[in-house]
């Protein structure tokens, strides 16, 4: 079994070095501050709003939680941005995804001030990204980053595969390891003989939506593993499927009647040198990074 690449105790140490910055920013009279936006009643939605909320009060940044109803309109969201984009306390503006079927998601999402682009959606900060300029990177992506460089995984050199080319996940993810110096190949649905290119991979990012979707002949012997899907499962077979004989996931599944499964079989961290696990790898870093990313848009936007 590869070496786990525990993401709750790296994540834990970002927030510590961002609650420490915190500290220094009040003492220039600075306090960086998170609007963040949540529409209707999703209940994943909620969960991830206002756990975010938590840890920016645990953190000592100021957040404002907004919650307009289902039936919003995209005009009532431009607005609602457009007030948030000249407001002096926020630094930084996340809309929850998804948005209800009548809103104007890119429409929204462009219209979210770049310096203020904490989840480093807008196609600005993808393009500066991209062009190698300061911007504010996608957390997820960001995240796996920190893993790689805090966990001693040389990315310089590498061959890294990412499986998956989503603007979210996939593809800034491979911008940012093509920064650190990594040969990157993108794979996607239309790649042909993914398993031929997957065992090339030094380092193998899953990022696809596929339960399990990554089994151990694709692997190859000592690769790194991060594996960002976050997929639950609910049918018995398919819990027999990925953790058949395991006790722990076995007492989680009978209490819950689910659990969570990455894209990548189990079976297959047996093959790896690292990986993360699902869930307790990439998960935790995505709202650190977005605490990272608020503090950074503070001290940008001030020039400091
Ligand atoms: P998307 O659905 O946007 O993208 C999935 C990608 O996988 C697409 O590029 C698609 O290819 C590719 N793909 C699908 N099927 C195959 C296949 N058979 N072979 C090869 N490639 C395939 O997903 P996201 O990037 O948004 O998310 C990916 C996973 O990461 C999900 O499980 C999501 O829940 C999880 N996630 C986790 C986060 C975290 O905090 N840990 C944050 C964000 C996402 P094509 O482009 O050709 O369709």
């Amino acid at each position: 079994m590869g070496r786990v690449l525990d993401g709750a105790t790296i994540a834990a140490a970002i927030k510590e070095e961002v609650a420490a910055d915190v500290r220094q920013l009040a003492q220039q009279g600075v306090r960086p501050g998170l609007a963040a936006v949540l529409v209707g009643n999703v209940a994943a939605s909620e969960i991830y709003v206002r756990s975010k909320v938590q840890t920016c009060a645990d953190l000592g940044l100021f957040s404002e939680l907004i919650t307009p109803p289902e039936s919003v309109t995209t005009e009532d969201m431009l607005d609602l941005v457009c007030a948030l984009n000249s407001r002096d306390d926020i630094d930084g503006i996340l809309i929850q995804l998804p948005l209800p079927s009548q809103v104007d998601t890119k429409a929204l999402l462009d219209a979210v001030a770049p310096a203020k682009d904490v989840d480093g959606f807008h196609p600005v900060n993808a393009g500066r990204l991209q062009a190698g300029r300061p911007a504010l990177a996608p957390c997820t992506p960001a995240g796996i980053i920190e893993i790689l460089k805090r966990s001693g995984i040389a990315m310089a050199g590498a061959n890294a595969v990412i499986v998956g080319r989503s603007d979210i996940v996939g593809k800034p993810a491979a911008m940012l390891l093509l920064h650190r110096n990594a040969t990157v190949t993108i794979c996607h649905s239309k790649t042909r003989d993914l398993g031929a290119v997957t065992r090339e991979a030094d380092i193998l990012v899953a990022a696809i939506g596929r339960p399990g979707f990554i089994t151990a002949d694709m692997v190859k012997p000592g690769a790194t593993i991060i594996d960002v899907g976050i997929n639950r499962i609910t049918e018995r077979s398919e819990f027999d499927r990925y953790f058949a004989g395991d006790a722990k996931r076995e007492a989680t599944f009978a209490k819950r009647g689910s659990t969570i499964v990455g894209d990548v079989h189990p079976q297959a961290f047996a093959v790896a040198g690292a990986y993360t696990p699902v869930p307790g790898g990439v998960g935790p870093l995505t709202i650190a990074m977005l605490m990272a990313n608020t503090v950074r848009a503070a001290r940008m936007r001030r020039g400091l």
